[in-house]
Formats: C-alpha cells, sequence, structure tokens
C-alpha cells in the first residue's frame, strides 16, 4: 500500500503529460518542429503538475505517498520541464533556419517586439531564477526560498504566451486551473489560513540549544502519530516576537486530542529565536505529515537515532506502543549533547522488549560495524533511521554490504523541504 502510494505521483504526472501530448500533437511539418511543439506542451504538463504538487494538504500527501515524495517529484518535474522548455524554442527555430533564416531569428530574438516570444522567455528566465536558487548551495535557505517561490510565476506567463500565440482552447482552462493552485498554496498554506490555531502550553528546556514545546488546538486538532511531523509557525506572544514562518518538526509526544510535543534544536534564526519561546504564544499547525514508523514488520527492530533524530522514536515510545523486540542504538557527540536521556532509561527499565545502547562517538563518524555486537540478529532484522544525512549515508552502506535490501531501510530526513 505504502509502494502504490509512491507510484502514485509518476503515474499521475505521465498521464497528464501523455493527455496533453496526444491532444497537441502536431501534424505534418517537419520533424524539428514537431518534436518542439512536443517538448512544449511536455514541459507545460510538468510544469502543472509540479505546481500541484507544493500543495501541502495533509489528506493529499496521505494519499500521493507524503509530503517528500511530493517535493522529490516537484523539484525533478521542474528541472525536466526546464530542460524541455529550453529546448522548446531552440527546436522550433532549428525547424525554420534551413529555409527561413529570418524567421528563425525573430523566434528567439527578445528584440523582434513582439509579446508571445517576449512571454516565452520571460517564463523561461523566471523558471531559470528559480531553479539556480534552488540549487544554490551559497544563497542562505531564507532568501532561497522566496526567489524558489516566484517559480510558480513560470507557470502562468508560459501559458498566456501560449494564448497570445492563438492557441486558447485548452489553455484558458489551465490558465484558471494554475492561477487557482497559486492562490491556494499563497493563502491556505503561506498566510496559514489553512492551519489550525494552537498555544504553546508549556516549554521545557532539553539542552543547552533544544527546548521542548507543548503545544494544545484551541480548537480542532491534527491527528498527529508517533513519527509524524507538523509543520508549526510561531506567532508573536508577550514577551516573544515569532518568526512565523513554517517550519517542520517531528512530534516527539502525541498527547492525544489535547495536543502534541516537538523538540526545537537551534539551527538558524527562526530556530534560535524558539529557544526563548513561552507558554502562551499562539501558534498555527499544519499536517501531520508522513509515514516513518508506521507498520513496522514483525522480524526484530533497529531503531538506529542522532542527535535530534531521537524524536519520533521517542515519541513511539512515550505513546507505549511496542509490541516486538526492538534495539535502540543512540548516537551523539559527548553524553552533554545527549537529549532526553533520563527519559529513555526511565522507558527502557519499564519495557522488556526494548534494549536501549547510547552511544557517544567523540568527533569522528562512528564506524557503523561497531554499534551491532555478534548477538544481534542483524540479517533478519528491519532497520529505520532518522539522523543527519552523512549518518544515514554510512549505515546504508554498511547494511547494504550486509545484504539487507531496500525494503527493510527506512528513513526520516531532516533536510530541507
Ligand atoms: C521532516 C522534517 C522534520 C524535522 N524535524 C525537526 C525536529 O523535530 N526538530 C528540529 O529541531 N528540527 C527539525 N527539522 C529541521 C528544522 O525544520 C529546521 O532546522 C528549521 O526549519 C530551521 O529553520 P531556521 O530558520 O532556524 O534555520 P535556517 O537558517 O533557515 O536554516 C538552518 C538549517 O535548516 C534548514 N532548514 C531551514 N528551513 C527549513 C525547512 N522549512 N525545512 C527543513 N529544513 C530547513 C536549512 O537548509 C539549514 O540547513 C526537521 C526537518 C524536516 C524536513
Amino acid at each position: 500500500m505504502r509502494n502504490l502510494a509512491k507510484l502514485s505521483v509518476p503515474i499521475l504526472s505521465l498521464s497528464f503529460v501523455a493527455g496533453l501530448v496526444f491532444w497537441a500533437y502536431p501534424e505534418g511539418g517537419a520533424l524539428a518542429r514537431q518534436i518542439g511543439i512536443v517538448l512544449g506542451w511536455t514541459g507545460c504538463g510538468m510544469l502543472l503538475v509540479s505546481l500541484f504538487l507544493v500543495l501541502r494538504e495533509a489528506r493529499l500527501a496521505a494519499v500521493l505517498g507524503g509530503l517528500e515524495t511530493m517535493y522529490r517529484w516537484h523539484h525533478r518535474l521542474g528541472m525536466a520541464a526546464y530542460v524541455a522548455l529550453l529546448a522548446h524554442p531552440l527546436l522550433l527555430a532549428g525547424a525554420s533556419l534551413p529555409k527561413a533564416p529570418r524567421e528563425a531569428w525573430e523566434l528567439l530574438s527578445p528584440f523582434s517586439e513582439s509579446w508571445p516570444v517576449w512571454t516565452g522567455w520571460l517564463s523561461l528566465l523566471v523558471l531559470m531564477a528559480g531553479l539556480g536558487a534552488t540549487v544554490s548551495g551559497r544563497l542562505a535557505y531564507r532568501i532561497r526560498r522566496p526567489i524558489h517561490a516566484a517559480l510558480g510565476l513560470a507557470v502562468p506567463v508560459g501559458l498566456i504566451h501560449l494564448i497570445l500565440l492563438g492557441i486558447d482552447e485548452p489553455v484558458l482552462p489551465i490558465l484558471l486551473v494554475s492561477l487557482v493552485l497559486l492562490a491556494c498554496r499563497l493563502v491556505r498554506e503561506d498566510w496559514g489560513l489553512g492551519a489550525l490555531p494552537y498555544v504553546v502550553r508549556s516549554v521545557a528546556r532539553v539542552s543547552a540549544n533544544v527546548v521542548e514545546v507543548s503545544l494544545a488546538p484551541l480548537g480542532e486538532s491534527i491527528a498527529a502519530q508517533p513519527g509524524q511531523f507538523a509543520l508549526v509557525a510561531f506567532q508573536s506572544g508577550r514577551r516573544f516576537k515569532g518568526c512565523n514562518e513554517f517550519h517542520p518538526f517531528t512530534v516527539s509526544s502525541t498527547d492525544g486530542v489535547s495536543g502534541f510535543r516537538i523538540a526545537v534544536k537551534a539551527l538558524g534564526d527562526c530556530t534560535r529565536n524558539i529557544q526563548s519561546i513561552e507558554p502562551g504564544v499562539p501558534a498555527r499547525v499544519q499536517g501531520a505529515f508522513g509515514d516513518f514508523l508506521d507498520d513496522p514488520a514483525s522480524t526484530p527492530q533497529f531503531w538506529i537515532a542522532g542527535g535530534m533524530g531521537i524524536t519520533p522514536f521517542l515519541a513511539l515510545l512515550r505513546a507505549g506502543r511496542l509490541d516486538r523486540p526492538t534495539i535502540l542504538i543512540y548516537l551523539f557527540p559527548s553524553e552533554g549533547d545527549a537529549l532526553f536521556v533520563n527519559d529513555l532509561r526511565a522507558i527502557a527499565a519499564s519495557l522488556p522488549k526494548l534494549t536501549l545502547r547510547l552511544v557517544a562517538t567523540g568527533d569522528n563518524p562512528v564506524e557503523p560495524g561497531s554499534v551491532f555486537p555478534a548477538g544481534d540478529d542483524v540479517a533478519r532484522g528491519e532497520f529505520w533511521l532518522c539522523g543527519p544525512p552523512p549518518m544515514i549515508e554510512a549505515f546504508t552502506r554498511f547494511l547494504r554490504r550486509r545484504g539487507i535490501a531496500n525494503r527493510r531501510m527506512h528513513f526520516e530526513n531532516f533536510g530541507p523541504l
């Protein structure tokens, strides 16, 4: 079921793009022109699906295999659309070049004083800027994000390019749909009108740079399960000035209808600011998203957590749901960096099926083999990993070498969404 949901986005993308190309397939003309037109519609279709995939609705995400899958395909389709749309005018001009070089030049030239050409190029330039910002490692996330968001404008501008070329029959309704999608994302999600109101009930300091925040709903609540994450935007309180941006945080404890908890590590401006949050601060919450720790097989379970990656496992343990033998391996640089250790020890003492292994790694990367003593049934195990990307990569390589199939390894990635 989980794998079927993950296939739904590629199936949706392929069907939509194929339908559009089938409808617009050009009869006759030079081959380069035909390919150019097909690439134009392919790029247009991929951009529309990519736009649809930015909707952060919990129910939609559950059907489409999760927010991470949606965002992965959103990026892939955006990149592929850019390549197709860049090739589109080049092939059209190339088709005219042998017989009518002037016409070929006018098709490409931004100096030809024609709105159809200008809007086409404008759409490509917006795409280029947005994608450039996305892949640029140098720009701060805060700057990268609005430039990337401007990518959404490339779709209506590209569609206006088609309308100006006189192709308005399927394009006008498509333009309308793209504007509705953009408006939904902006109003419901970025401005938070689709989010639920919560309030900070209590705050507990976990370490020098981590606080645990308990959130209570002011009305309807999200149905958060251990292993899931929520998008939370903190507003301003009496003394606290919230950054009011939605950031993803894994649920560290599910308190049923009465709310949930998140642990926040100071990593950048917004999360540093959250360290001084106080009870009574209003928040808006979207979610819950994700299916990490959902439906584990009945084989021995190995949970491998690094640093903040302990939160999904902690939530499941706090919920008291452990019905199969589980080894929790928690890695941290030094004792001072370990989070929730007292809670984990107390839970382990009360749960006979849980084996807790605390590993202080020092400053060097841990050798994965060293955390599995000879008695561990690694060959039959199922592995759940949450932590920094280098740790996950090292363990994945090690487990593959030990013959563990990919379907028995599950990850939660804390990278940018
Ligand atoms: C699924 C998921 C679950 C997460 N769970 C937790 C958690 O339980 N506790 C916790 O402390 N952190 C968690 N994070 C990471 C947390 O969202 C980022 O640390 C936070 O958004 C940083 O915001 P900032 O403005 O303080 O930092 P910035 O200065 O903007 O960035 C600091 C770092 O965080 C990354 N980052 C910034 N914004 C986001 C974003 N919206 N999504 C993801 N990464 C971002 C940046 O790329 C950069 O590496 C999670 C991330 C994901 C994707």
